[in-house]
């Protein structure tokens, strides 16, 4: 008999995401098709198969066949955070960049009420809002004066690139306390994780979120998010680690690298790894082999190898996998709108520190431009002493008043191939400032440190990152 290979969607809206999950499941024993496997199943029979399988045995890969999309409104910046720390969902946010925030729409966190720290919490945020309200015309008239309509360029295009730039600009000021919108898909697998995270977190806000996209979610995937609780390690793991780190320290001094971006490990046989690597996986030798072929090849010959690997990609190219076998660590100091943004980078490991006004705020050129320097700086300042009078009730509660000017620490571990992706599409000329200076300096320091390859990183031509901070910022 001839087998016809066959090739179909299971239908979403005839099947629930757990019986989806139970016909893909089935077939690790079952000799059936899909469409047979589907058509026998009832919810409740899923269920069952979940309860024995997933939850029972811990065969949880089958999970991440139920995906949910889940629509979340209102919630601060702050709580999105830890929404988004889940590497394999994913996430669309309303954008600081493309539109105006509400003034009105800040999280007044109910750890407060009553206390007389909130009279100060509310000031502090409004003042931040009136300011980011007062600059939008002013730093618009000084974009539009810098930024003449170029040549072939339409009205309504350069009326777009005015805007965003208008809005790069003030979003300096905006809070934590912001309230977003932001959609999630992700299957139930991650789903979980995410859920434990939200409910062993130190705000309220975080953990009655976690309880509503757990109630939410349950009534799709009833079974397989059933466990889905607060998990005290996650909460005393990192209040121990609170106690053991100690305070702050100040930020370093320079050493070759800018103090604020330093390459702190890298190993340095990275790219002989690499280009062994791509001899291993084309040829039938051992790695050790393969490492000495390329020890022993001669400068030309490594370059050659180099430009195989990723002289030819095209602008959409995605290069081999074997470039994961360079890494690289980052310690990062950079303003919290640029991390807000880096954040969303899930193919690489990052430790961000607390958000705190303790290591000050930047400045962008435009405010002082636009004879804001007064209003931005009363604005920041006032959000800093508010930080601090805060921090000493509850510091994790402090975060919410902290707009994106002030610096925050990061520990970032990428290898060679997501390098490559984050410093093409975040050096890019439509990539906010504060993030094209982060990803052209890294892209420096990877350049000495594994030349061969990095040469070939898709960077905008004769551009560094001094240039950047020069034109955008008048401090940082
Ligand atoms: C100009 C610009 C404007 C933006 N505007 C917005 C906005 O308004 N709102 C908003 O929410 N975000 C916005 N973003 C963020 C953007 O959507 C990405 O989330 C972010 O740039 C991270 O990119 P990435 O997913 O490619 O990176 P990573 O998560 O680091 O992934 C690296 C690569 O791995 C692969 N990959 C990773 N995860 C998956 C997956 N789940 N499925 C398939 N492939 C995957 C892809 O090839 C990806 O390029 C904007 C980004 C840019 C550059």
């Amino acid at each position: 008999m001839k087998l016809e290979r066959q090739v179909y969607l299971l239908n979403p809206k005839e099947l629930s995401p757990e019986t989806i999950a139970v016909t893909f499941a089935k077939t690790s024993r079952s000799p059936q098709s899909f469409r047979q496997i589907a058509a026998e199943l009832t919810d409740e029979q899923s269920a069952q198969f979940h309860e024995k399988w997933v939850v029972g045995y811990g065969h949880a890969s089958v999970a991440e066949h139920a995906v949910l999309h889940i629509a979340i409104e209102n919630v601060s910046r702050l709580a999105i955070e830890t929404i988004e720390s889940n590497r394999l969902a994913s996430y669309t946010e309303k954008s600081t960049r493309y539109q105006k925030w509400n003034p009105e729409a800040f999280y007044l966190p109910p750890e407060l009420e009553g206390h007389a720290l909130q009279e100060f919490y509310i000031r502090a945020v409004r003042g931040l809002f009136e300011a980011y309200e007062q600059s939008i015309p002013k730093v618009k008239a000084v974009v539009e004066r810098e930024e003449p309509l170029l040549p072939g360029e339409s009205q309504s295009a350069w009326e777009r690139r005015v805007r965003s730039q208008t809005t790069d600009v003030c979003r300096f000021l905006l809070p934590a306390a912001s309230l977003a919108n932001v959609g999630v898909t992700a299957n139930a697998r991650v789903l979980e994780h995410a859920i434990q995270k939200m409910l062993s977190h130190p705000l309220s806000e975080v953990r009655a979120l976690g309880a509503e996209v757990k109630q939410v979610a349950q009534a799709e995937v009833p079974t397989l998010l059933k466990y889905a609780d607060h998990v005290p390690y996650i909460e005393q793991c990192a209040q121990a680690l609170e106690n053991a780190a100690g305070a702050a320290s100040p930020v370093s001094p320079t050493t070759d690298s800018p103090a604020w971006c330093r390459l702190v490990a890298f190993a340095p046989q990275a790219e002989e790894r690499v280009l062994a690597a791509a001899l291993f996986r084309y040829g039938n030798q051992g790695f050790a082999a393969a490492l000495e072929a390329v020890r022993r090849a001669g400068r030309e010959e490594r370059e050659r190898l180099a430009d195989i690997i990723l002289g030819s990609l095209g602008p959409h190219d995605i290069p081999l996998r074997e470039l994961e076998h360079a890494s690289f660590s980052f310690e990062l100091i950079v303003d919290q709108g640029a991390y807000f943004e880096i954040k969303r980078h899930r193919m690489m490991t990052q430790t961000p520190q607390a958000l705190t006004a303790d290591l000050g705020y930047a400045v962008p050129r435009r405010f002082p431009a636009a004879g804001l320097d007064e209003i931005y700086c009363d604005a920041m300042n006032a959000a800093q002493h508010t930080y601090e009078a805060l921090a000493g009730l509850d510091a994790h509660l402090a975060s919410y008043v902290v707009p994106n000017g002030f610096n925050r620490r990061l520990l970032m571990t990428l290898n060679l191939r997501e390098a490559y992706q984050f410093c093409a599409l975040r050096s890019a000329p439509n990539a906010h400032f504060s993030v094209r200076r982060v990803a052209l300096c890294m892209a420096e320091q990877i350049r000495s440190a594994t030349p061969t390859l990095a040469q070939f990183l898709r960077l905008p031509k004769e551009l560094n990152w001094q240039e950047i901070e020069d034109e955008y910022f008048a401090r940082t």
